[in-house]
């Protein structure tokens, strides 16, 4: 406990970002009961702020309680009966995890793929539609496996001109970057507490269009998932207020706090700051010669995936940033293990001084493997 206590970091990886102080002393409120009148109003609240966060006015808006890989689940089990066909786009990690969850759950899965850190092109989306059709189409906004950001406006227009509902994994971006769920059209959203809004790791909000209500109302078998299904889920948050499982209390407390911040900042000025730091990093980094591996123009601004230089020892690196300047960074993930490293620049991570920080420490490092550069060119160019 003593350790615990003393121990901090700079949260710079792919997630938990930093946690405000505001949001931990939320979280060490006296725990109440779960049907208390005041805690049912917590969930109203927070229902409330998540509608404005996912820029929507879906009455089925809540918080799974479980974290990013629980909304996950609770879109697929919901939306997926047994046979039912589904397509899944996978160009990363979490693609692949929605895939794997799909199968899991009994879909008739299709996979579209693209090389990773690169973006899927409508036509792909349309193709995989024309061959086979769907009844959900499911995708990553923000892959945090590789970087790369993905466009969503007209991939939704055509899973609509095909019939299906769009499944959008906004775990990264949501609170980062524009997640416009009702103006994009997407029928079901799954995020999670601990990246870009800086809560820590527990629940996952997620949203169900019209569409996608209707879909579950017309099951003909039960969700597959006690835990996860919504029907039960529903009578809770809904005017019924019927126990379905005891809700985390303290992290209701903590995701009201941490979404109340959110708006307070604004989300429009959230989005532009997570830009600006994202650029002045990119600034940086391209002066010490170091590069992106998402495609052009689609690199997302709260993580940062880039090309390990050749002849780093990468895992010393991190070693290192973390030992002696208590900065985490994330490794590749999957296909990218050893050949990238994750900088994530989520929340209330995202900072000026953060970046700076980080900078100056990875010159130390970089400098240490004989790696051959200006020093100060990347804090000089961030500037
Ligand atoms: C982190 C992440 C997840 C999984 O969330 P957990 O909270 O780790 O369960 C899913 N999708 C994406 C894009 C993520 O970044």
């Amino acid at each position: 406990m003593d350790k615990l206590s003393t121990m901090h970091r700079v949260l710079m990886g792919p997630g938990p970002s930093d946690v405000d102080a505001r949001v931990l002393e939320a979280l060490s409120r006296p725990t109440i009961g779960h049907l208390d009148p005041a805690f049912l109003d917590i969930l109203s609240k927070i229902r409330e702020l998540l509608q404005d966060t996912f820029r929507t006015g879906n009455e089925l808006t809540l918080a799974i309680s479980g974290t990013g890989s629980a909304g996950m689940e609770t879109c697929v089990a919901n939306l997926i009966e047994p046979g039912d066909a589904m397509v899944v786009c996978v160009n990363g990690v979490f693609g692949q995890r929605m895939a794997d969850v799909a199968e899991r759950y009994g879909a008739d899965v299709t996979t579209v793929e693209a090389e990773w850190g690169r973006v899927f092109s409508p036509e792909q989306i349309a193709k995989a539609l024309h061959d086979k059709s769907a009844k959900v189409v499911g995708i990553v906004h923000a892959e945090t496996s590789t970087g790369a950001g993905q466009p969503l406006e007209d991939i939704s227009r055509i899973v609509h001109e095909n019939g299906a509902l769009l499944l959008v994994d906004a775990v990264t971006s949501l609170g980062g970057m524009n997640v416009d769920v009702d103006g994009w059209k997407i029928d079901a959203c799954y995020s999670g507490t601990q990246k870009c809004l800086s809560c820590p790791p527990g629940l996952a909000p997620v949203t169900f269009s019209p569409a996608a209500t209707a879909a579950m109302d017309q099951r003909k078998t039960k969700v597959q998932s006690w835990y996860l299904d919504l029907s039960m889920i529903r009578q809770y948050w809904g005017s019924e207020r019927l126990y379905h499982h005891t809700a985390p209390i303290n992290m209701n407390y903590a995701l009201l706090e941490a979404l109340q911040i959110v708006h307070e900042e604004g989300l429009e000025a959230r989005w532009e700051r997570h830009l600006r730091h994202h650029r002045m990093l990119k600034a940086g980094l391209a002066a010490i010669g170091i590069e992106y591996v998402a495609q052009p123009g689609y690199e997302l601004p709260m993580l940062n995936a880039v090309a390990v230089p050749s002849g780093i020892d990468e895992a010393a690196v991190r070693k290192r940033l973390l030992e002696e300047y208590r900065i985490e960074i994330g490794g590749g993930l999957g296909k990218f293990k050893g050949k990238a490293w994750r900088i994530g620049l989520m929340g209330s991570s995202s900072t000026h001084e953060n970046v700076l920080l980080f900078l100056s420490a990875l010159e130390d490092c970089l400098a240490d493997q004989g790696f051959g550069f200006d020093k100060g060119a990347s804090t000089a160019a961030a500037r």
